[in-house]
């Protein structure tokens, strides 16, 4: 699989790398490279609905691939920004 030019993908944790979620409520789904399954936040499925999914290493692996003087931009939507820091914030309260 190679990405195409101002392609849009979600960029998940494997499930078999973190086997709890990080942010409570996440969903699996399945990613579109190698077939792994992975987590997608609610935030996240709710902001880019139908939008494929790449497990960490499959998206590393393509941008390894990517033509000299090409960068993969990263995107992290204001709200998955709030749920992450509402989950570390929630962890911290339980310590
Ligand atoms: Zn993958």
């Amino acid at each position: 699989m190679s990405i195409p030019d101002e392609s849009i993908y979600i960029v998940s944790m494997r499930v078999r790398d973190w086997p709890k979620p990080s942010v409570p409520g996440s969903a699996t789904n399945t990613c579109g490279a190698c077939g792994d399954e992975v987590w997608v936040s609610p935030a996240t499925a709710k902001s880019l609905p139908g939008v494929p999914v790449l497990c960490v290493p499959c998206f590393q692996s393509q941008v390894k691939t990517l033509p000299a003087g090409e960068k993969a931009e990263i995107y992290i939507t204001a709200k998955s920004l709030r749920e992450v820091a509402q989950t570390l914030i929630n962890r911290r309260r339980r310590n």
